[in-house]
C-alpha cells in the first residue's frame, strides 16, 4: 500500500500533494493554465478510493467535456485499476444530472420514457407556437426565444419567475409557458432543462436529497470558472452540509460568460464556505518559457482578475511565430504547409491544432487540408450526432420503437420522399391535436377510415406498411443491428448514394460510423451494466440499453470518425482543458478575434483576451500566430487590422515569417487610425502572388473535388482528394464499381464529365 501511495505522489509536486492528500472539507485550486489542476483532481481521486478507502461510489467529479471526462476515466483506471472504478460517477453537469433524472423520472414529474430535445426539436417547437398565437416570424425571431428560455433557466427562473421588464420579455415570457407546457405534456426536456428539473427535484423531494447525500460524499468539479448560476446551486444542494467538495479554476481562463457562466461563483464558493483551502499551484508543466511568457504578458493587459503567478523550469524553446496572410487562402496553405514539414521531421498529425474563433473558419482549412491529404480531424463543429443523416437514421430507430414519437414521426415521413405533401402532413397534425393522439395513431386512423383522397392515403399506407415490416424483421435483433438494417431498407442509405460527391460519400460513411458507435455502446453498456447499480432504488425505472443509447445520442458529441494520426481542428473555445506540442491561432484579426460586437464593451473585451490565453497556453512546444490581410467571410470581402492581442505580446519574443518581415504587426494600437494605404504591400508582391495562384487554378483546372470523371477502365468514379503538383498532380477517386483509387493525372487519360 506504501509503494501505492508513493507512486500515486511522486509524480506531483509539493501543492499539488497538499491538495490530493488534503483533509479539508472544503477546497479551492485555483491556478493557472498547465499548472496540473486537472491533474490534480485525478489523482485526489485515486487517492480517496485508495487511502482513505472511499467508495467509488461515493465520487461525483463533474468535468466540462465528454472528451474530459473520457480522458479522466481513463486516468483514473490506470491509476487505480478498472474494478474500482465501479459506479463512480465521471461526467459533465449535463450526463450527471440526466443520469440522475433517468433515475428519478418520476419524482422529477417526467414519464420514464422522456426524451431530449437538441436546439433543432427546440425551435420548431417554437415556431409552432408562434403559428398558433399568430406570431409574426419575420418579426420575431425563434433563436432568439430559444436563448431568452435557456437564459432563464440558467438562472433558474421558470416562467412565471420573471420580472417583466419590455413588451419583448413579456412576449418571451407566454411562449415559455406554452413551450414548457408542451414539453411537459409530452415529456421533451432541452438542456437547459436538465439541469433545472435535476435542481429542483433535489430542492424538493427530501428522500432522493437523502440519497444522493449519503451516496455522493465527495464532490469534484474541474473547471469552476465556468459554472453558472443554477449549476452552482446544484453542486451546493448535493453537496448539502457533510459532503467533501474539491474545486479547481483559474478566474483567467472563464470563457463562457456569454453562456451565463460566472467566474464570480469562485468567489461565492468562498464566501458560501468560510472554511475553504485555498491552494495555488504556480509551477506550469506544459509549455516552454517563450509561450508561459506570452501567454503571462497578454493577460496583465485585462483588469479583472484575482491575479496569478505562473513559471515554468522548461527551456525558453522557439519564439513564437507569426505570420501575415496575403489572404486566407494563403493562411490556410502557410499552416498546412508548416504542418506537413512538422510531419516529414518526424512529428505526428495528432500533435497539431488548429484553433480558430468561429466554426466557419474551419472550411478553408479543412479545404486545404484535403488538397494535400492530410487527415484531419474536427471537433465541436457540427456535433456527430445533430447532422442530418445521422438524425434521419436515429429518427427511424425511435419510431420502431415508440410510435408516438411525433418528432421522430415528423422527421422520417416524407424522407426519402414518398410524395407525402405539407397538406397532407398539416391534415394529420391537425387531427392528432383535436383528438389528442399521436401522429401515428392519426394516420392509422386516416387510412381506416379513408379520410382523404386515396392518392394521399396511399402513400401514407406505404409508411406504415414500411415501419411495420421493418418492425417485423429486426424485432429480435440487438439494437445495433436493427440500425444497420434501418438504414438499409428505409432507403436512406440509397437517398445518400444518390448525393454526390464527397458529401455523399461522407454521409454513408457517417450512417457507417454510426452502426459501429451503436455496436461499441453495446458493449460498453453489456460489460458495465449500469442498470445493477440501480435495481436497488426504490421507483428506479431500468434503461434499456437502447433508451440508453437513444439518450446518450442526444448528449454526447460523438466526434467523426476516429483517424488514428490526424491533424485537430476545433474552435479556441473547445480546446479548453486540453494540450498539444504544436499549435496554430489563425484568424488574429481585429473583428474576427477578439470579435467584432465585443471591441466596443470592455467586458467582452476581457472574455475575448482571455480565450486567446486559454489559446496560447494549449501549445507545449510551439506556437504560430496567423491572421490575413484579405479575408472572405459570409461571402464578402473584408480587409481586417492585426488583432491588438498581437500588439500585446512581448515584441521580442515574436518572430514575423511573413513576406513583410518587421511589418509593424506588434503595434497596430500605435497608429490612431490605422492607415491601410501606408502598409499596403508592395504591389509587384500582390501581382506575384496572383500570379501564382492563377497557375495553379489552372494546373487544377477541372480537377475539383466532387468532380464526376469517367476512366476508360475503371468507369465512372468522383474525385475525393486531389495531390501533388504538375505532372506528379495526382487525384483520388472513388469509382461506381471498382472502389477508390489514387490515379496521375497525366497517366490517367481521365475523362470530365
Ligand atoms: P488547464 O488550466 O489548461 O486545464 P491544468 O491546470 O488542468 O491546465 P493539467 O492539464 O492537469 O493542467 O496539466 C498540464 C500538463 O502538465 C499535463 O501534461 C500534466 O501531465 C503535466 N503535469 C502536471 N503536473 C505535473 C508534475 N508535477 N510533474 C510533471 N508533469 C506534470
Ligand atoms: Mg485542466
Amino acid at each position: 500500500v506504501n509503494t501505492m501511495k508513493q507512486s500515486l505522489l511522486a509524480t506531483l509536486n509539493q501543492e499539488q500533494q497538499n491538495a490530493v492528500m488534503t483533509d479539508s472539507q472544503h477546497t479551492l485550486v485555483l491556478a493557472g493554465a498547465g499548472s496540473g489542476k486537472t491533474r490534480v483532481l485525478v489523482h485526489r481521486i485515486a487517492w480517496l478510493c485508495l487511502e482513505k478507502r472511499y467508495a467509488a461510489n461515493s465520487i461525483f467529479a463533474v468535468t466540462f467535456t465528454n472528451k474530459a471526462a473520457a480522458e479522466m476515466q481513463e486516468r483514473i483506471e490506470s491509476l487505480i485499476g478498472e474494478a474500482y472504478l465501479n459506479g463512480m460517477w465521471v461526467g459533465t453537469f449535463h450526463g450527471l444530472a440526466h443520469r440522475l433524472l433517468r433515475i428519478f423520472a418520476k419524482q422529477a414529474g417526467l414519464p420514464t420514457n422522456f426524451q431530449l430535445i437538441d436546439s433543432d426539436d427546440q425551435n420548431r417547437l417554437i415556431k409552432r407556437i408562434f403559428k398558433e398565437r399568430k406570431i409574426d416570424e419575420k418579426q420575431w425571431s425563434s433563436k432568439e426565444c430559444a436563448a431568452f428560455i435557456s437564459t432563464q433557466k440558467e438562472n433558474g427562473l421558470r416562467a412565471k419567475d420573471i420580472a417583466l421588464t419590455d413588451p419583448k420579455s413579456i412576449m418571451w415570457q407566454k411562449i415559455y409557458t406554452d413551450y414548457q407546457a408542451i414539453c411537459d405534456r409530452v415529456g421533451y426536456v432541452d438542456f437547459s432543462e436538465i439541469i433545472l428539473r435535476t435542481y429542483e427535484l433535489l430542492a424538493r423531494d427530501t428522500e432522493v436529497l437523502d440519497y444522493c447525500h449519503q451516496r455522493f460524499t465527495n464532490i469534484l468539479v474541474d473547471e469552476f470558472q465556468d459554472t453558472n448560476y443554477i449549476q452552482y446551486e446544484l453542486v451546493k444542494l448535493l453537496a448539502g452540509q457533510s459532503a467533501n467538495i474539491m474545486i479547481v479554476g483559474d478566474d483567467d481562463q472563464s470563457i463562457y460568460s456569454w453562456r451565463g457562466a460566472n467566474a464570480d461563483n469562485l468567489q461565492l464558493f468562498i464566501n458560501d464556505h468560510p472554511d475553504t483551502e485555498i491552494i495555488r499551484l504556480e509551477q506550469n508543466y506544459r509549455s516552454t518559457g517563450n509561450i508561459l511568457a506570452v501567454a503571462n504578458k497578454l493577460i496583465t493587459h485585462n483588469q479583472q482578475r484575482l491575479g496569478k503567478n505562473l513559471w515554468t523550469e522548461s527551456d525558453q524553446g522557439e519564439q513564437i511565430a507569426v505570420y501575415v496572410a496575403f489572404n486566407d487562402i494563403d493562411e490556410a496553405r502557410f499552416v498546412i504547409g508548416k504542418i506537413k514539414k512538422l510531419h516529414e521531421e518526424g512529428n505526428n498529425y495528432r500533435d497539431c491544432a488548429i484553433l480558430y474563433r468561429n466554426n466557419v473558419q474551419s472550411r478553408l482549412l479543412e479545404d486545404t487540408l484535403l488538397q494535400s491529404a492530410i487527415p484531419y480531424q474536427i471537433y465541436g463543429s457540427i456535433r456527430f450526432y445533430e447532422r442530418q443523416e445521422v438524425k434521419l437514421a436515429l429518427a427511424y430507430l425511435r419510431l420502431l420503437h415508440d410510435s408516438n414519437n411525433d418528432n421522430a414521426f415528423e422527421l422520417i415521413i416524407n424522407t426519402p420522399t414518398r410524395g407525402i405533401g405539407e397538406v397532407t402532413l398539416s391534415k394529420i397534425r391537425q387531427f392528432a391535436r383535436t383528438e389528442h393522439i399521436s401522429m401515428w395513431q392519426a394516420t392509422r386512423q386516416v387510412i381506416n377510415t379513408k379520410a382523404m383522397a386515396a392518392r394521399q392515403c396511399s402513400g401514407l399506407a406505404r409508411f406504415i406498411e414500411l415501419i411495420e415490416s421493418i418492425h417485423q424483421e429486426v424485432d429480435t435483433l440487438p439494437f445495433y443491428q436493427q440500425l444497420e438494417r434501418i438504414i438499409k431498407v428505409s432507403g436512406i442509405y440509397e437517398m445518400y448514394e444518390q448525393e454526390a460527391g464527397i458529401k455523399g460519400q461522407s454521409r454513408l460513411e457517417n450512417l457507417d460510423e454510426l452502426v459501429s458507435a451503436a455496436q461499441q455502446f453495446h458493449q460498453t453498456y453489456t460489460k458495465e451494466n449500469p442498470s445493477n447499480e440501480l435495481i436497488d432504488l426504490e421507483n428506479s425505472s431500468t434503461l434499456s440499453v437502447l433508451e440508453s443509447f437513444l439518450a446518450y445520442t442526444s448528449l454526447e458529441g460523438k466526434e467523426t470518425k476516429k483517424q488514428s494520426d490526424s491533424v485537430q481542428l476545433m474552435t479556441l473555445h473547445s480546446a479548453k482543458g486540453l494540450e498539444f506540442e504544436h499549435v496554430f491561432i489563425v484568424g488574429l484579426e481585429e473583428g474576427l478575434f477578439p470579435a467584432q460586437r465585443s471591441i466596443t464593451d470592455q467586458h467582452k473585451l476581457e472574455e475575448e483576451r482571455r480565450l486567446a490565453y486559454v489559446g496560447i497556453t494549449r501549445a507545449r512546444k510551439n506556437l504560430t500566430l496567423t491572421l490575413s490581410e484579405l479575408r472572405r467571410l459570409y461571402g464578402k470581402e473584408e480587409r481586417n487590422l492585426p488583432s491588438r492581442f498581437l500588439s500585446e505580446l512581448p515584441e521580442g519574443l515574436l518572430q514575423d515569417l511573413s513576406y513583410r518581415a518587421g511589418a509593424n504587426l506588434a503595434k497596430p494600437q500605435a497608429k490612431q487610425s490605422y492607415q491601410f494605404d501606408d502598409e499596403a504591400p508592395d504591389q509587384a508582391f500582390i501581382e506575384e502572388r496572383k500570379a501564382s495562384f492563377i497557375k495553379h487554378q489552372v494546373e487544377n483546372q477541372g480537377y475539383t473535388l466532387g468532380r464526376k470523371v469517367m476512366h476508360k477502365r475503371f468507369g465512372e468514379g468522383t474525385i475525393i482528394h486531389l495531390d501533388g503538383e504538375g505532372e506528379h498532380r495526382r487525384v483520388q477517386i472513388a469509382f461506381v464499381n471498382e472502389g477508390i483509387k489514387w490515379l496521375v493525372i497525366k497517366l490517367a487519360n481521365l475523362t470530365l464529365l
